[in-house]
């Protein structure tokens, strides 16, 4: 008998017309549209998938297929501009069902997560009960900064907001110790596994091989933390392959925590609805 194909949530992608995403594509194996992401999904089981926004925070701007969600993205290109109005955008994506959280980039925007500036945006989420999702660790340009970004400023930040559900994106990497003490201790805190490889892997085997000490690191500190109910798959699409990245993912998380983790964490913490 055919074993039961795993059913995916991709719940950390980009999907924007940003000129720089066509080179990263194509790195990755794919061009950044919707056709061939649309493919690249049927083709690996994914059967939904949450977009982080970026770009403008008007709603007009995002507009997606039904497969898709979207968190709001408050990224550098919007960040500056006058607080009221960006509260008030902001807010008119959380009325819409599609719109399933909010986006921080802190690192490419130089204010920590926990500054007072953030106060009306977390109490949007706590009013819409919508989770809101930070970058957290490295970052893809020089001039960002790791302070803003490193996972432990999130602590601060859950222990403001109880009652508000935090996913640290990334699992602050390479900060691994320093995000699973957080995610520990804050039990609002989940984690997305995204944005750990990058372009298309030649061969996947020799890569599993080459990575084994790290890729024990990453199974090793999620044992630890012992909590596969807040592990969420995702990929950083257009950045990284669709199927190497579940073969990766599949490679450190126990098999009796698939469905949870492919599936079911991210359907439940971004209430997809599924
Ligand atoms: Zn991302």
């Amino acid at each position: 008998m055919k074993a039961k194909e795993l059913r995916v949530i991709d719940s950390h992608f980009h999907f924007c017309d940003y000129i720089g995403f066509n080179q990263i594509a194509i790195a990755a194996g794919y061009t950044n549209t919707e056709e061939c992401l649309h493919k690249a999904f049927q083709d690996n089981n994914i059967v939904h998938g949450v977009v982080m926004g970026n770009k403008t925070l008007d709603p007009a701007g995002h507009h997606y297929p039904d497969y898709m969600s979207y968190c709001i993205g408050l990224d550098s290109n919007v960040f500056y501009d006058n607080m009221d109005l960006m509260v008030e955008q902001v807010e008119e994506n959380l009325k819409r069902k599609q719109c399933c959280g909010i986006k921080l980039y802190p690192g490419y925007n130089h204010v920590y997560v926990y500054d007072e500036l953030y106060d009306p945006i977390y109490e949007l989420a706590r009013k819409y009960n919508k989770p809101v999702a930070i970058h957290t660790g490295l970052t893809a340009t020089a001039n960002a900064l790791l302070k803003y970004s490193h996972p432990m400023t999130l602590d601060e930040a859950a222990v403001k907001y109880p009652d508000v559900q935090f996913v640290m994106c990334h699992i602050g990497n390479p900060f691994l110790q320093d995000a699973i003490a957080v995610l520990e201790k804050n039990h609002n805190v989940a984690v997305d596994l995204s944005g750990l490889l990058e372009g298309k892997i030649p061969d996947m085997v020799t890569f599993l091989r080459d990575k084994q000490g790290y890729i024990s690191m990453l199974r090793d500190w999620l044992n630890y933390l012992g909590s596969y109910d807040r592990v969420m798959f995702g990929t950083d699409w257009p950045l990284a392959n669709f199927a190497d990245y579940i073969t990766f993912v599949k490679d450190f998380i126990p098999e009796t925590y698939w469905d949870d983790v492919f599936f079911n964490n991210a359907n439940r913490i971004y209430q997809l609805g599924l």
